[in-house]
């Protein structure tokens, strides 16, 4: 029942469009959510195309193949996190396989690697995967792959894609990009020549803080069933209800990236200028080093950003003052959160390769959320205020030896 146009709508009419006309019955403008666990099938030997849920349900059917879509791939496969859709990416590698990822790798995928890959045999070299001299000195013969972020985050480093996969393909490598920051509304890496993509879905697709999901994208047949394999063998897929209210989440994923994206570069043109401020890292800002290469593959930024301070003092009274912004731990979605990586996002990865890369005490990330661009200021405004005038008085105390 898939509307053959619909390959050819702009991105913003595919989403949202999704599953609204799909539904053959009663002509549903919303994909209905299947629970059943099981069908019918017709006769000996007949199926209906759908046997058992974990295989394959109509809910699900309809955000895989609308992740495919977007995504410029063959197969969608929707998991139960983000955590999930990267293990089942990482299940095509097995004893004596190394990898080559991202530096500032999301704390999550890092320990996955370090703990849990390492059991079955698989390594992993971190580089910045920008470099492709650096990439090029850790590739061994049993390299398969080369994972990456971009941005990656706190520190929004850059790397180009079309000339990462062009290596990777000529040494018969993978290319895997973890799309999450910037989702297929402002970037599609498949177009660039890579192969799997992957989501934390629970991000920006979700949008609304209220769902736990992850998708992977394939490009090619061969690729597209060994994923099908996977993801119906280690089963961690997701339930039909939260397929719904993923869906529902990404029908207005175009709205609101515009309007991350706006808020975000405002507020990072405002903390650029503020005294407390010793470096903004947002690669929508002309200073950013990779700039160039973000405006050249992407369409739009996403609505993270993060910035150092001056002072690690700040950290705690501004994380306590601000009010709008939440002190949360995670991004993409349409409130403000703002997180300390250091002791959150990031607590899993040793602190010697953590503040190398330059994840320290005096950075925060802000994942800017849809409210109006000038409460979000004048919240950081004040709280920036407070932190200042706290720890004025504090050290007029200490002088007087209070
Ligand atoms: C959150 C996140 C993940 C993990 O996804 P979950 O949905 O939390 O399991 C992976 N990669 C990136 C970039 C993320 O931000």
């Amino acid at each position: 029942m898939i509307n053959r146009d619909e390959q050819s709508y702009r991105m913003e009419s595919q989403l949202a469009q999704i599953g609204s006309i799909q539904e053959p019955i009663t002509g549903a403008v919303t994909f209905p959510i299947y629970q059943a666990t099981a069908y019918r099938h017709p006769r000996l030997g007949q199926s209906t195309g759908f046997d058992y849920i974990r295989t394959k349900n109509p809910t699900r059917a309809v955000l895989e193949d609308a992740a495919a879509l977007l995504e410029r791939g063959d197969a969608g496969f929707a998991c139960s996190s983000g955590m999930a859709a990267l293990q089942t990416v990482f299940a095509l590698f097995g004893q004596g396989d190394h990898l080559i990822v991202s530096l500032d790798l999301y704390g999550g995928t890092y320990r996955m690697l370090e703990r849990l890959l390492s059991r079955f045999g698989v390594t992993a070299s971190y580089v910045d995967t920008n470099d492709l001299e650096a990439i090029e000195s850790v590739r061994q013969p049993s390299t398969k792959a080369i994972f990456i972020e971009t941005p990656t985050n706190p520190l929004m480093m850059i790397t180009d894609i079309e000339a990462v996969a062009k290596w990777a393909r000529s040494h018969n490598m993978l290319t895997i990009v973890d799309n999450t920051l910037l989702t297929p509304f402002f970037q599609r890496p498949i177009e660039l020549g890579a192969d799997i993509i992957v989501h934390s879905a629970t991000k920006y697709l979700g949008g609304h803080n209220d769902v736990l999901a992850g998708l992977i994208v394939t490009k090619g047949k061969e690729l597209s069933e060994e994923m099908a394999f996977l993801h119906n063998s280690i089963g961690a897929v997701l339930s039909p209800s939260d397929s719904y209210q993923l869906m529902r989440g990404m029908k207005t994923l175009a709205l609101r990236m515009e309007r991350h994206e706006y808020n975000a570069t405002r507020v990072a043109e405002w903390l650029n200028t503020h005294e407390s401020i010793d470096t903004v890292y947002y690669p929508a800002l002309e200073n950013h080093p990779g700039f160039a290469i973000q405006r050249k593959q992407s369409s739009g930024n996403t609505g993270i950003l993060s910035f150092r301070l001056h002072d690690a003092r700040y950290v705690e009274p501004i994380l306590r003052h601000i009010k709008l912004i939440a002190f949360a731990e995670s991004l993409g979605g349409v409130e403000s959160l703002m997180t300390y990586p250091a002791v959150q996002t990031h607590a899993d990865i040793p602190q010697e390769i953590r503040e190398a890369v330059g994840v320290d005490d005096r950075l925060l990330r802000f994942s800017v959320g849809i409210e109006h661009v000038d409460d979000i200021i004048a919240d950081l405004e004040q709280a920036l205020a407070a932190a200042k005038e706290e720890l004025a008085s504090a050290t007029v105390l200490e002088a007087e030896g209070v």
